[in-house]
């Protein structure tokens, strides 16, 4: 044994410390958020800002409160004839977040994730979760600036990037767009173009982009497919969108036949979308299995997840081999084929525990599981925060069961007699919350 490598050798006690430092220094690019820096408004008042009603930043205790995980929990706690959905979005929202407050946190223990995630957001923020002070915690937003708050959230959460979700059907967030192209210029955040609409109901985003200028016929054929192409070229060039993404039914199936159900959404895939990424170089990102309103009246609170088609995602990444593709799937007994799948096609990167999933018994089997089957080129979590502070606790809580499933790793191999050093488990650590996300955009 040479003197060097016995001497960068570690110990158990020093691999456990070198795991938790890497994962607690390494700053995170979170590759799938609902978030928005200020230029695109703040509904939530905050120190020396405009209040913009229909604004898409959201921060604050009392959108923390009113998230829809925590809606769909308050659900489980009030009786119909207490409360309908209805009256309940019929609330403000100050209202809204006391009756969450008060149903979840007083009346019973905030053991969900969801309201777990509240109070380490407020722990970490430095405020005293022990004195239960709503109003207290209010003040303390209320003296923030929306602007700021950003920069102190990302440093407590030590998240270097946040990625968007630019959903370009959403008449409100296009008109932001179209009426200032700047407001993506936020050094902070990067955009992506989402746009479910064109391969789930082509024919009504058909009706859409002929309001906006492209004749697209309510059949995705002929001339029109240029314009689909046009459109999309205009808009990835609009919004600077490091890759497109698209959220999909557990029902899609990949038709290459152009038949079905999903023949004319496959087609639109095949014909217009990869076609429009290849020639930008991006990637395509695939989230797959959520069913909206399956209990309606809940509405964001009411949708579900099912088990989605991995030979769908299979076929679609050998058909398009040089074509790259973020996936990500809601089910839980849908992760090992997806895992097995992205050890066939190097064109495919596994990302995130989506939604459901980020439960941290969740996380931690599946996270364990990808180690298992792909080493460290995965990416292991994205934190779809839709509220600015949750980027606090999703992180937090995620780099903790990262580490639990990371040391054992190393572990294991230095019961090999393999030599694990510091400046390893730094680069992989490095790899996957950060480098992994960063190398498949370039290609
Ligand atoms: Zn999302």
């Amino acid at each position: 044994m040479s003197g060097k490598k016995h001497k960068k050798r570690l110990d158990k006690k020093q691999i456990k410390g070198a795991v938790s430092r890497a994962l607690r220094e390494q700053p995170v690019i979170d590759m799938h958020t609902h978030l928005y820096p200020p230029s695109f408004g703040t509904p939530v008042a905050g120190k020396g800002g405009d209040i913009d009603e229909g604004g898409l930043m959201l921060w604050g205790v009392d959108e923390l409160l009113t998230y829809h995980y925590l809606i769909a929990e308050l659900f489980r706690t009030v009786r119909p004839s207490e409360l309908t959905p209805d009256a309940f979005y019929g609330m403000d929202k100050r209202a809204q977040a006391e009756l969450i407050w008060k149903n979840l946190f007083i009346d019973r223990s905030p053991i969900s994730e969801a309201a777990r995630g509240v109070l380490t957001t407020l722990q970490k923020l430095g405020l005293d979760t022990g004195d239960r002070d709503l109003e207290g915690y209010r003040k303390w937003f209320g003296e923030q600036t929306a602007d700021g708050y950003i920069d102190k959230v990302m440093e407590i959460a030590n998240v270097s990037s946040i990625t968007m979700t630019n959903a370009v059907f959403d008449d409100n967030e296009r008109e932001r767009w179209l009426a200032d192209g700047s407001i993506g210029d936020d050094s902070r955040f990067t955009a992506v173009l989402r746009l479910d609409p064109l391969i789930c109901n082509y024919r009504e985003a058909a009706g859409k982009l002929r309001e906006w200028g492209y004749e697209a016929g309510d059949v995705f054929e002929g001339e029109g497919i240029e314009e689909v192409k046009r459109f999309l070229r205009d808009w990835i060039g609009r919004i600077k969108a490091i890759y497109a993404a698209v959220s999909l039914p557990p029902d899609f199936r990949y038709e290459e036949g152009g038949e079905g159900t999903w023949g004319e959404g496959s087609r639109v895939l095949r014909e217009a979308i990869l076609p429009v990424c290849r020639e930008f170089d991006i990637p395509f990102a695939m989230m797959i299995g959520s069913q909206r309103g399956v209990n309606p009246p809940l509405r964001d609170a009411g949708d579900m997840g099912f088990k989605a088609d991995v030979e769908s995602v299979a076929r679609i990444c050998r058909e398009f081999s040089e074509n790259r593709f973020f996936v990500t799937l809601l089910s839980r007994e849908n992760q090992h084929e997806l895992a097995v799948a992205a050890r066939k096609f190097g064109n495919l990167m596994v990302f995130g525990c989506w939604w459901f999933l980020n439960n941290p018994s969740i996380i931690e089997e599946m996270t364990r599981m990808r180690c298992e089957l792909l080493g460290t080129t995965f990416i292991p979590q994205h934190s779809d925060a839709r509220v600015l502070d949750q980027l606090i606790y999703k992180w937090d809580h995620s780099r903790g069961i990262l580490y639990e499933v990371f040391k054992d790793k190393y572990l294991d191999l230095a019961a090999t007699g393999w030599s694990v050093t510091e400046k390893e488990i730094r680069r992989d650590v490095e790899a996957m919350l950060s480098g992994n996300f960063r190398g498949f955009l370039k290609g």
